[in-house]
């Protein structure tokens, strides 16, 4: 199948990715794929004030109502998985059954929305005043920007995206500008399943803003939007985070992560290399969530390197369209560089590296293909404190779990964190209040993966946001508190008497 073929299937026609400014290149050969046109500061304002017209309709459709647009957006995804997947893989470079899972996870948080869009419950709380009643209700509350990363071109618009419509608020995406090929094939969708719902979704409910990150730092500037999710670096968090301030506009802020996993004398370590092979090299270690540091109990350390580099030394790398590939590409050559910089740090920073340095060079010479790299530190040295987006495991020992866990935390990020122990009083530590700092803390299964029930986020340096399950929604909401009185009398709160 061709390239162009692949774009077209998504429901691209030629016009649409070919003539613009914007180059977008493939990560599996490194070859022009498209080049698209990218949108104007005027085009980017009125696509704000459409948002805006189109929120004064949809705030007032009911919920279960706007859920039934979400439940036909599921429907589309699902004829459109394979093709849709297949362009995920051309254009991030990860494998295609990675692909499929992306949307897959598109297609979960649609059913959750769906579910969610009659379940936006308030409160009723006990008045202090006789005759009285209080209540909390959630409220639409305005134009949602949407900017997401590269490495997940398509799943973090819809867990925002689904909760969003449900919540009543239209949505601006500002997908990556390396990854924007996925965007406008997701946002044809979006224009079909809009028009089979009918005449109560009003024009720009949904829409794509193709650029570089100026756009993103409009949406962010402009108070006519009145949430802006960013999902990416923690440089990129820190620029939103202070734009938004200025106008005191709300954030859900989805960062890096540098996660680790403690593999503890009780382990199961038939389980564990499994789970670390996984979710160290799946997408080319290019996962927020991707397996970063290996905190090691001594006693077990040498039997457990050994397995590691073994099964790395057997992984299939190749073309994320083949089958058989296990770890496709880098994104871009700077993403190799900083790859082979981090190598050379841990090395000067006394660590033994099995394994890194590029791969396929013959057959994909414009391309970044690497092998997975395992780094034996002698201790969390200055290089295990940043997130190096690429496949680098760093390795080092402790001796008792406190100790274990004190590595664990010392890094700048929070995101995600995992113990291997059959002992559950390391395990229930570990999950307690004085142990992982993270958004996400995992018992015998890895890192990377996360199910969409759940609140996905992370704190400390990965921004502190919460997306897809749970009650997240209530980050697109405006909570509303009620109070009713239905006496003839009018009490005041705390006993005051103001006598007039
Ligand atoms: P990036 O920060 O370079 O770019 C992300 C997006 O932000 C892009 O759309 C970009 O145009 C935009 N952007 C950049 N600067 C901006 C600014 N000042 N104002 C507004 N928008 C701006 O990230 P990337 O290289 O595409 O992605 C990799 C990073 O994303 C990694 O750090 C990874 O951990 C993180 N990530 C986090 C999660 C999560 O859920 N926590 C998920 C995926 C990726």
């Amino acid at each position: 199948m061709t390239y162009e073929n692949i774009l077209k299937d998504a429901g691209l026609t030629r016009a649409e990715f070919t003539g613009g400014e914007l180059k977008v290149h493939t990560p599996v050969d490194g070859s022009e794929i498209a080049a698209l046109k990218v949108h104007t500061i005027s085009e980017a304002d009125a696509q704000i004030a459409g948002a805006n017209k189109a929120f004064k309709a949809w705030r007032t459709v009911p919920a279960p109502r706007r859920g039934e647009l979400i439940r036909l957006l599921g429907e589309e995804l699902r004829k459109e998985k394979e093709n849709l997947g297949r362009l995920v893989t051309l254009e991030c470079g990860k494998i295609y059954q990675e692909g499929l899972g992306e949307v897959q996870e598109m297609i979960d948080i649609c059913d959750f929305a769906v579910g969610l869009s009659r379940q936006l419950y308030g409160l009723t709380i006990a008045s202090e005043r006789p005759g009285h009643a209080m209540r909390e209700t959630w409220h639409p509350m305005g134009v949602c920007g949407v900017i997401t990363a590269f490495n997940f071109p398509v799943a973090p618009w819809c867990w925002n995206a689904a909760l969003a419509i449900v919540c009543g608020d239209p949505v601006i995406w500002k997908p990556s500008e390396k990854t924007p090929l996925t965007a406008l094939a997701v946002q044809k969708i979006c224009e079909r399943v809009c028009q089979k719902f009918g005449d109560d979704a009003p024009r720009d409910l949904f829409q794509v803003l193709v650029g570089e990150r100026e756009l993103g730092e409009l949406l962010t500037a402009s108070k006519d939007v009145a949430i802006v999710s960013a999902t990416g670096s923690v440089p990129m968090g820190r620029a939103v985070a202070g734009d938004m301030a200025k106008r005191l506009g709300r954030t859900i802020l989805e960062l890096g992560g540098n996660n680790a996993m403690i593999v503890a004398l009780s382990a199961d370590l038939e389980m564990a290399v499994r789970a670390i092979v996984f979710s160290a090299v799946g997408t080319a270690g290019q996962r927020c969530t991707t397996l970063r540091r290996l905190i090691v109990h001594k006693d077990v350390y040498d039997q457990l390197i050994p397995r590691l580099t073994k099964a790395y030394s057997t992984l299939p790398i190749g073309s994320p369209l083949e089958e058989d590939t296990l770890i496709g590409p880098l994104i871009d050559d700077q993403a190799m560089s900083a790859m082979e910089q981090a190598i050379e740090q841990a090395k000067s920073e006394g660590g033994t590296v099995h394994g890194g340095g590029r791969a396929l060079n013959d057959q994909f010479p414009s391309a970044a293909y690497v092998h997975p790299a395992i780094a034996e530190m002698p201790e969390q040295s200055q290089i295990m404190h940043l997130e190096t987006f690429a496949p680098i495991l760093y390795a080092v020992k402790y001796s008792t779990i406190e100790e274990a866990i004190e590595i664990h935390n010392a890094v700048p990020q929070g995101l995600s964190s995992c113990i291997f122990s059959t002992d559950i009083r390391e395990t229930e530590l570990f999950l307690s209040g004085v142990g992982s700092d993270c958004g996400i803390a995992n018992v015998n299964i890895g890192p990377s993966g996360a199910e969409i029930g759940g609140a996905f986020g992370g704190e400390k340096d990965t921004g502190g946001g919460r997306e897809s399950g749970s009650d997240a929604w209530k980050g697109y909401m405006r909570r509303q508190t009620n109070t009713i009185n239905y006496s003839t009398e009018l009490p005041l709160a705390q006993g005051i008497v103001f006598d007039i």
